[in-house]
């Protein structure tokens, strides 16, 4: 009798388990956009040219593979808060008085799991609102460390756009203390962002019902092309701790996306404090909640970043790859609406593929024409009809854009 009869059969990831059922497709016609990775313009996986450029330094200059610090190399945390919060005067006073603790994570997910560990054990409220629909991961995540969740709405299907008056409703309707999280540019799944004026709004609200925000962002530079101007949402939560509107909010950031450097699992997690002597013991907490977990986070990525951060002209290298890929969603955006509205003229309003922004599209494609999609023309997406515009390329957008016009027909 085995210890483990017992265990039950976990249910399969969807989003890997639909890349695996692309790869034992056969169809040369093959699409898949279910994946959140960039592919260039060949479909291809990209290495950043700031990348290269940071990796040769390295292999030249790297002493050691030594551990580093719990909390992650003190140089590359002073390069990220210098990216992240020295560009807006607010941000900058924050930083000046010593009331941001930040630290690397495992990339954006091992940083929001610190960061809800954290509010776990530190905060009293243990609930947490999220937009409907979002990141699958966020709820698990969430629910691992001990804190339940509930949907506050975010999109609405009919109109394939935000669903503001609800948003702001459900979060008037939050208990105080509850934690909300919000993504700050290229909502995943949606593509579909506040509006700067709307911004203003919820921070008011947060502020008004006392809540708690811990604000995600996974796909900085995707919104503008710009990574600073991207940060613009940023600078108003910086502006409400300044002007003493809210008392905190947390932050987890990722450099999968906008460095490519899925797999190194880079990131951070930052906790705004009320100054440096709460910041101190912040951060002994926070060191005291990874040492078991992890112990200390991978190098190699840290180090690039740090190398991309601390050389200006790697750091222009890099302002230029993020305005590449940016770019290149941009076009094929523009192309599948031209494609869908012009060359095929679809009945429908294929409005939204071009106003939502960042690397996925909510298509509004629904269950039915999703696995019709997938069954009889191999083109792969999320059953909730999202698309990852990374996945599009000139090879494949006609075959494509025929293949949605003929199953929404
Ligand atoms: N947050 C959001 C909204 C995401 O979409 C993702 C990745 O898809 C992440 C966080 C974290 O990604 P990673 O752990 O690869 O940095």
């Amino acid at each position: 009798q085995s210890r483990w009869a017992g265990v039950p059969q976990a249910p399969s990831d969807k989003i890997l388990g639909l890349s695996l059922l692309y790869t034992l497709d056969a169809n040369p016609n093959k699409v898949d956009l279910g994946v959140g990775a960039y592919r260039d313009g060949n479909g291809s996986p990209w290495i950043l040219p700031s990348v290269r450029m940071a990796e040769k330094i390295l292999q030249d200059t790297e002493s050691d593979k030594e551990y580093s610090p719990i909390l992650g190399s003190p140089k590359f945390i002073q390069l990220v808060q210098k990216l992240l919060f020295a560009h807006d005067t607010s941000g900058f006073q924050l930083l000046a008085d010593g009331r941001i603790v930040t630290a690397q994570g495992l990339s954006g997910t091992g940083s929001l799991r610190v960061l809800a560990e954290f509010l776990h054990r530190f905060h009293s409220n243990h609930h947490v609102k999220v937009p409907d629909p979002t990141w699958t991961n966020h709820l698990s995540i969430m629910k691992d460390s001990g804190l339940t969740t509930s949907a506050y709405r975010y999109y609405d299907q009919k109109s394939n756009a935000l669903d503001f008056d609800g948003l702001l409703e459900d979060l008037s309707r939050s208990e105080e203390g509850t934690i909300v999280l919000l993504h700050l540019s290229c909502h995943n799944p949606t593509g579909v962002d506040s509006s700067p004026e709307q911004w203003d709004e919820i921070i008011k609200m947060l502020s008004e019902r006392n809540l708690v925000p811990v604000v995600d962002t996974a796909y900085q530079g995707f919104q503008s092309g710009d990574p600073v101007k991207d940060l613009a949402t940023l600078f108003k939560f910086n502006d409400a701790v300044a002007m003493g509107k809210i008392p905190t909010y947390l932050l987890s950031q990722s450099f999968a996306k906008n460095m490519g450097l899925y797999g190194e699992r880079v990131g951070t997690l930052s906790v705004i404090c009320s100054g440096p002597r709460e910041s101190e013991r912040v951060r002994s907490q926070l060191a005291k909640l990874i040492r078991p977990m992890y112990s200390s986070p991978p190098t190699h990525g840290s180090k690039l970043v740090e190398t991309i951060l601390g050389n200006e002209d790697i750091y222009n290298q890099w302002l230029n790859d993020v305005k590449t890929m940016c770019d290149r969603l941009d076009s094929m955006r523009l192309l599948l609406y031209d494609k869908l509205t012009v060359e095929y003229n679809s009945a429908l309003d294929w409005e939204h593929i071009i106003t939502q922004k960042g690397m996925f599209c909510y298509t509004g494609l629904n269950p039915r024409q999703v696995e019709k999609l997938r069954s009889t023309k191999s083109v792969y997406m999320t059953a909730d009809g999202r698309i990852s515009i990374a996945g599009i390329c000139l090879k494949n957008i006609d075959y494509l854009a025929r293949s949605i016009d003929e199953v929404t027909k």
